[in-house]
C-alpha cells in the first residue's frame, strides 16, 4: 500500500498548506455539526458520495459543498505553492485549470 502522500524527508513535515486556484466564488468552511451532508464529488470507482464529518474542513462554491480530497482531484485547489508561476495571467482567462504535468504552459516572455 502507498497510502502517505510523498513526505520530503529533508522538510520533516508535510507541506499542508492548500492554494485556489480560481478563488472567486469558493468559500472555506468548517462543519460544526453532526447533520448528515454530503461532498457533491465522488472518487473514481466509488458509488457513494463522502459524508463530511463535524469539524471538516470543506469548500462550498453555491450549494455544493466538496471535501478537500475531491477538491484537489478537480482542481479547484492545489498543494503546488508555484502554481502561480504556471498560469500566467489574471485568473479567469482561461477557463481550464491547470492541470499539473501538462507540457503546454506557455512560456511567458521575461
Ligand atoms: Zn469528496
Amino acid at each position: 500500500m502507498s497510502g502517505a502522500d510523498h513526505i520530503d524527508p529533508a522538510a520533516g513535515e508535510p507541506d499542508v498548506r492548500l492554494y485556489a486556484l480560481h478563488p472567486d466564488g469558493w468559500d472555506v468552511r468548517i462543519k460544526s455539526t453532526w447533520e448528515k451532508e454530503y461532498c457533491h464529488a465522488r472518487l473514481p470507482g466509488e458509488e457513494h458520495f463522502h459524508l463530511l464529518l463535524c469539524g471538516e474542513i470543506f469548500l462550498a462554491q453555491g450549494g455544493e459543498k466538496f471535501c478537500l480530497q475531491c477538491a484537489l482531484r478537480r482542481g479547484v485547489i492545489t498543494r503546488n505553492r508555484l502554481y502561480w508561476q504556471r498560469g500566467t495571467g489574471p485568473a479567469g482567462e482561461s477557463s481550464a485549470a491547470v492541470q499539473p504535468g501538462s507540457d503546454e504552459a506557455q512560456s511567458p516572455a521575461g
